[in-house]
């Protein structure tokens, strides 16, 4: 397939080039393709075409959180988990989770998001539950990687399955090797409900394995306030010395550390992944940005499952840290493009077995087209929204062809309907 005059933006600049699609890979980037006979030929009409999007931080879990009572206003972080989220988790059966991924699919792909790096926990339906996610998000044609959030506030039982439920998968799916649109990590929840001993397991595997873990880190004060309470260390220096962090573990949120923490954050070669909006719902903090890049720490951008639309975080982000800073758009658009484009890109690329997040060759056919022609050389996010959207490719297939889903979005109403009522007759009385 060819996709002729393409203002290609790539995370940097806006070039004017036509693009080569084989099978599921950018085969060519450049100008006067010939096309092969019978090869489609599209006329992009000089739109924007953007990589498509990645969330480096999600829960699907959450797609149900409608659906679930919330009891009373929360304190804070741990009582707002305990409030809503682990119940909430517990009342996903096999079901609801397959349906979790099969909405979470269909409304990150509405606005241009085409990757996932998803977290997952389903303490009551927890053996195979990476696999049914994977399925869900296949069946919508959405690329994932994933892990299970292994803790033990469950007991030593739960605590096992959910480590033998990242090595399974692992094993089988690390590193897209197996299926090109599925990868894996190793998921710890957090380290104020892990112990030492559990973390000491997950490491032992994640090394054999060679894969990465992807955890929260000091996303609320609980967790820093833990560690030096059972551990007497800066929760950086104990999960560093666990052996949790490296230069493969994904550290979702960073928003309670000190310039001392960073520093050592920085000498692990952990990726960072902030969360602007969830970190703002549920009032733990701005995340300490400057700090974090002088130490040239590689910071990525998720969503922590709040919402589905990129555009909005990264626009959160720079609203955020010119808050902190007390200055007008404290960030240069070169910063929110490389977090957004280059540096997802970088850290969902690892993990699979070709790019992913860009638009050159070789890479994975993931592609956002904007009903919109470049506003000048220059990419600005803040002129542009999601709902610009026109057109979404996802491993050189069609999913959103001029704003319509390529298939029928109806078809999965009941499923989710059923699911949304099972929840509410599950969940605890509020
Ligand atoms: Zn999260």
């Amino acid at each position: 397939m060819i996709l002729e005059n393409c203002s290609i933006f790539d995370g940097k600049t806006i070039q004017e080039r036509s693009i080569s699609i084989d099978g599921d890979v950018i085969s060519k980037i450049g100008k006067g393709f010939i096309k092969a006979r019978d090869e489609e030929k599209i006329n992009v009409k000089e739109r924007l075409v953007l990589p498509g999007f990645i969330c480096a931080h999600a829960h699907a879990y959450s797609a149900f959180a409608f659906a679930f009572p919330v009891k009373g206003q929360s304190k804070d972080l741990k009582e707002l988990l305990k409030n809503l989220w682990w119940p909430l988790d517990q009342t996903l059966d096999r079901e609801g989770v397959y349906q979790s991924a099969v909405l979470t699919g269909i409304r990150y792909l509405r606005n241009g998001v085409t990757t996932i790096l998803d977290h997952h926990a389903s303490p009551n339906a927890l053996r195979g539950s990476l696999s049914t996610l994977a399925e869900g998000f296949k069946e919508v044609g959405m690329r994932s990687c994933l892990s299970y959030e292994v803790t033990d506030r469950y007991g030593e039982d739960k605590a096992e399955e959910a480590i033998k439920e990242n090595e399974e998968f692992a094993k089988e799916f690390g590193g897209g090797i197996k299926d090109e649109m599925v990868s894996a990590l190793f998921g710890l929840h957090a380290s104020f409900t892990l112990s030492s001993e559990s973390l000491q397991k997950c490491r032992e595997i994640a090394r054999k394995l060679d894969i990465g873990f992807h955890l929260h880190l000091a996303e609320g004060s609980v967790d820093v306030i833990d560690a030096r309470r059972r551990f007497k260390k800066p929760l950086v220096q104990h999960l560093r010395d666990e052996g949790i962090l490296n230069e493969k573990t994904l550290a979702a949120h960073c928003v309670n550390l000190n310039k001392e923490d960073i520093k050592a954050l920085g000498r692990t070669n952990a990726k960072v992944i902030t969360n602007p909006r969830s970190n703002a719902n549920n009032g733990v903090g701005i995340m300490p940005l400057d700090a974090i890049m002088q130490e040239k720490i590689l910071v990525g951008i998720g969503n922590d499952g709040l919402e589905y639309d990129m555009f909005e975080e990264i626009k959160a982000l720079q609203y955020m840290q010119s808050l902190k800073a007390e200055k007008p758009s404290a960030l240069s658009p070169e910063v929110l493009n490389e977090i957004l484009f280059i540096n997802n890109s970088k850290i969902a690329s690892n993990l699979f077995k070709r790019e992913v997040g860009r638009i050159s060759e070789g890479a994975y056919a993931d592609l956002a087209i904007l009903d919109s022609k470049p506003f000048g050389e220059k990419f600005n996010l803040t002129n542009l929204d999601s709902s610009l959207i026109d057109s979404v490719m996802v491993n050189g297939k069609w999913v959103i062809k001029e704003k319509k889903f390529v298939f029928d979005v109806a078809r999965y109403e009941e499923g989710v309907r059923k699911t949304a009522e099972r929840m509410r007759e599950r969940a605890p009385k509020v």
